[in-house]
C-alpha cells in the first residue's frame, strides 16, 4: 500500500516510501506474515550459530548479485554497512585513502559520515579530521562543471589520486544516483573508467545501493548495472527489509577472507525476524514484477514531469530512473539559482493536498520522488496534477 493515514484518518499518498525504506509498500501482507511467523519461532539468538532464516536470506540475496559477489554480511543500517565496507577495503588493500564524491551521503556514524559531502562545512571537517577521505567532483549532468562529460570527471579523479594522495588508495565509494544529494544520476559512462583508475591505484570499488538497490531504478536490480560495472563490495539497507532495521554488505570470497582473520561481530545483524522479512521482500519483488512496474510508472512520471517543466519556469531539472526521481526548482533557469523558499512552500502545499514527498539536494531545492514500488500511473498523475496546481498558486 502506498498510503499513510494521520491520527484523524486523513489519507496521504506516500511518494517517499517512508524514507525510501518501505519499497514494497506499507503493511505488505506477505512480508507481514513472514515477520509474524518468524517471530513466533525465534526472535533472536547468538549469530555465532547460523539460523536457517539467516542462511536462506543470505543465499537468496547472493543469487541476485552478479560476478563473484557471493559473501554476505548482515548489519543493521546503511551507515554500518558503509563502515564495514570501508574496513574491508582498508584491510584488504593495506591502504588508508578512501575516495567519495561531493554531494554524497553515506551515513550518520562517525566513519560513514566522513564520506559525506553535502555541505561545505562537512567537506572541511572531512579534510581536517579524516585526512584519508578524499572528495572528488561529482559527475552531475545538471550542475557539474563538466556537464555530462564522464571522461573529464574521471580525469579529475585520476588527477586527485596522482596529486592528492600517495598514488595508492584503499577504495572508492559512490551511489549511482545520489539520493539525499537530490536524485543526481551520475553522468552515463562515469563508473567504468573510474573503477579502472581506482583498481590501478590498488583500491577496491564500493557501490552504495542503500537507495538504488532492489529494483527501484526499473530495468535493473542494482543501480550499478545501469553503468555496466561490477563492484568489489556492495552495501545495502533501507528497502532491503521494507522498513525493518537491516543492512548488508556483499563482497567476493577473496576480500571476505581478510575479514575472516579478524574479529568481526554484530549482535543484531542478520536477526532472524529481519532476515525472514528480507527474504519475503525478494520474493515480492520477483512475484509482483516490481522492476518492470518501476520502469513503466517511472517513465510515465518522467514524461509528465518533463511536460510540466515546459509550463513552469521554476522547474529547472527533471531527472531520474524508474521510481527514483528528482525535481530541481530554480528561480532563474540560466543561473540555476536554487528556489529554496519556494521549495519549502510547495513541500507544505503538497502535504496539504495529501501528498508526502522527500526534499533534499545540496541547496534543499529538490523534490525527491521515491515512492513504494506499488505506486501506479494514477498516483503519478495525481502527484503531477497537484504539483501543477501548487506551482500555479505560488
Ligand atoms: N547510504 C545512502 C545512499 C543513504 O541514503 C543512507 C541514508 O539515507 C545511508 C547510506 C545511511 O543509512 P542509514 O540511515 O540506514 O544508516
Amino acid at each position: 500500500m502506498q498510503y499513510l493515514f494521520d491520527e484523524n484518518g486523513r489519507r496521504y499518498l506516500d511518494a517517499f516510501a517512508g524514507i525510501v525504506t518501505v519499497s514494497c509498500g506499507h503493511c505488505h501482507p506477505e512480508i507481514l506474515n513472514a515477520i509474524t511467523e518468524q517471530s513466533k519461532l525465534l526472535q533472536h539468538a547468538t549469530t555465532i550459530y547460523l539460523h536457517h532464516a539467516i542462511a536462506d536470506f543470505a543465499e537468496a540475496l547472493a543469487s541476485k548479485m552478479p560476478g563473484n559477489l557471493k559473501v554476505v554480511y548482515f548489519v543493521n543500517s546503511g551507515s554500518e554497512a558503509n563502515e564495514l565496507a570501508m574496513m574491508m577495503a582498508r584491510l584488504y588493500t593495506g591502504n588508508l585513502g578512501m575516495i567519495s564524491l561531493r554531494n554524497a551521503y553515506h551515513g550518520g556514524s562517525s566513519g560513514s559520515y566522513h564520506f559525506n559531502c553535502l555541505r561545505v562545512g562537512c567537506l572541511l571537517v572531512a579534510c581536517k579530521s579524516q585526512g584519508e577521505i578524499h572528495h572528488v567532483v561529482n559527475p552531475d549532468p545538471y550542475r557539474g562543471v563538466f556537464g555530462s562529460d564522464a571522461n573529464r570527471y574521471a580525469k579529475d579523479l585520476q588527477d586527485h589520486i596522482d596529486f592528492g594522495t600517495s598514488g595508492k588508495v584503499a577504495g572508492f565509494i559512490a551511489e549511482t544516483i545520489q539520493g539525499a544529494g537530490g536524485a543526481v544520476e551520475l553522468a552515463p559512462g562515469y563508473l567504468k573508467p573510474v573503477y579502472d583508475i581506482v583498481r590501478k591505484a590498488g583500491g577496491v570499488c564500493i557501490a552504495d545501493e542503500v537507495q538504488t538497490g532492489f529494483g527501484r531504478t526499473g530495468s535493473n536490480y542494482w543501480g550499478f548495472e545501469t553503468q555496466g560495472v561490477i563492484p568489489d563490495i556492495v552495501t545495502m539497507a533501507k528497502g532491503i527489509g521494507n522498513g525493518l532495521p537491516l543492512g548488508a554488505v556483499v563482497t567476493t570470497p577473496e576480500i571476505a577472507s581478510v575479514l575472516a582473520q579478524k574479529i568481526q561481530f554484530n549482535t543484531f545483524g542478520g536477526n532472524p525476524v529481519c532476515s525472514a522479512g528480507g527474504l519475503a521482500v525478494l520474493r515480492v519483488i520477483d512475484q509482483e514484477k516490481r522492476q518492470a512496474h518501476c520502469a513503466d510508472v517511472g517513465s510515465h512520471l518522467l514524461k509528465r514531469l518533463r511536460a510540466l517543466q515546459q509550463t513552469h519556469e521554476i522547474i529547472g531539472d527533471v531527472r531520474g530512473r524508474g521510481l527514483m526521481v528528482g525535481i530541481e526548482l530554480v528561480t532563474d533557469r540560466n543561473e540555476k539559482t536554487p528556489a529554496k523558499v519556494e521549495t519549502a512552500v510547495l513541500f507544505e502545499k503538497l502535504r496539504e493536498l495529501g501528498i508526502l514527498v522527500g526534499k533534499g539536494g545540496l541547496h534543499g531545492n529538490v523534490f525527491r520522488i521515491k515512492p513504494p514500488m506499488c505506486f501506479n500511473r494514477d498516483d503519478a498523475d495525481f502527484l503531477v496534477d497537484a504539483l501543477d496546481h501548487a506551482i500555479s498558486k505560488l
